[in-house]
């Protein structure tokens, strides 16, 4: 394999889109006091988009000529990334599209990745501007490296790609609801999670998954050889059963590890025997929000879904403490029997009741039965 870090070239031409309306409005009043005079500094040239409407960087990235551009820069929560992914991806040139160097610059209301970044780097908490500080910094320095991406498909056909977190139940609820308190920035989280910690909601359905570690050996080595041929070759590598993404273009990502929803999963998956779920988050960076350090071990490119379900019956009490230990990200030390931890490579959520939101990298989704799996070092991100 190549070399894993890289460097943007010196001086360097990046475009930076620019949402507007992330977090508390703050977006281009920030770039122009505290992002624009170090970039002066780095001899990093920039040209600015401002975003104009949702899906607007989506549709933008998909068109635009990469090659005028080192890096592809957003200024904006989560989701402003989520959308530049997703476009990146839809390219027929994706496969090359998807190796430009992304770098966030956090200005929204939920910045995890942002956050993640900063924790891997320097294993210190920032908050607000000094997070913007230390995130432009990383830019300044131009160095990137791998990040893992998951493919994920929802059973009424869309495929999406994520680079931080899927959810269902309490945790999106509190995320799309409290969009209404966005004024209060990262606070609407601590808002939102008492409103919903008052009504307690549980939602019934399936949850499977591939372990990381394989129950037995003989499927461990299955998986081991699989794995292998699909990295040695990733396009040809389609044995019938794996799911493909566009049949119309020459090239697709595919998910060797999922099969269509009409089938089963297979047979080296495991199914979650609890049915009634407070939450499920599959989290693949360290961070679920600014200060909120669900998945501790979890590295930038680890090739693994960290998957964390509550179980119903678990107390008001409890969830509050739990909530609490995420800040210092001691959670799993608490031994709360309604919690649960695994590290996977593949996942399906089945929901018996349409209920509630799903959300991916913080947007929504309608509820619908969904599958994802990881894929190694998919894209690259600017890092400390
Ligand atoms: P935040 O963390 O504040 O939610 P995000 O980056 O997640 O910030 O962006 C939130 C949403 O705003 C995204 O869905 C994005 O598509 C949308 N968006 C981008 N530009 C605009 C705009 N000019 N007006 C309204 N929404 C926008
Ligand atoms: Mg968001």
């Amino acid at each position: 394999e190549g070399a894993i870090y890289g460097h943007l070239p010196q001086p360097c031409q990046v475009l930076v889109l620019l949402n507007p309306q992330s977090g508390s409005g703050q977006a281009l009043h920030l770039f122009r006091t505290q992002v624009q005079p170090m970039l002066t500094e780095a001899n990093i040239a920039f040209s600015m988009c401002i975003t104009e409407k949702h899906n607007h960087a989506w549709e933008l990235v998909r068109e635009e000529n990469l090659s005028r551009w080192d890096a592809l820069v957003t200024m904006s929560g989560d989701g402003l990334l989520y959308e530049v992914i997703n476009g990146l991806m839809e390219r027929p040139d994706w496969e090359t599209a998807i190796q430009k160097p992304l770098c966030i610059l956090p200005a929204g209301s939920g910045n995890a990745i942002a956050a993640s970044l900063n924790y891997y780097a320097t294993k210190v908490c920032l908050l607000k501007e000094e997070l913007l500080m230390s995130c432009t910094y990383f830019l300044c320095k131009g160095l990137h490296a791998p990040l893992d991406l998951v493919s994920l498909r929802t059973a009424s056909g869309k495929r999406l790609f994520s680079f931080l977190s899927f959810s269902w139940g309490f945790v999106s609820d509190v995320d799309i609801t409290s969009e209404r308190y966005r004024k209060l920035g990262s606070a609407r989280f601590t808002l939102g999670t008492l409103q919903h910690l008052t009504t307690l909601q549980v939602y019934k359905g399936h949850l499977s998954y591939l372990p990381v570690e394989a129950p037995n050996s003989i499927s461990s080595q299955g998986e081991q050889s699989s794995l292998s041929a699909q990295r040695a070759n990733p396009v040809s590598f389609c044995n019938g059963q794996s799911v493909s993404a566009r049949p119309q273009q020459g090239s697709v990502l595919e998910d060797s590890l999922l099969v269509p929803f009409e089938q089963s999963v297979p047979k080296d998956w495991i199914a979650v025997p609890e049915e009634e779920f407070v939450s499920i988050v599959c989290i693949y960076q360290s961070h679920l929000g600014t200060d909120l350090i669900l998945a501790p071990p979890a590295k930038l490119y680890d090739d693994a879904i960290h998957v964390f379900y509550l179980t119903a019956g678990v107390s008001r009490m409890a969830m509050i403490k739990f909530l609490m230990a995420l800040e210092k990200g001691t959670h799993l030390t608490l031994n709360c029997p309604y919690l649960h931890y695994v590290p996977v490579k593949a996942f399906r959520i089945e929901p018996s009741m349409l209920k509630g939101h799903m959300t991916v990298d913080g947007e929504v989704l309608p509820c619908e039965p969904v599958q994802g799996q990881i894929h190694r070092r998919r894209c690259r991100i600017i890092s400390g």
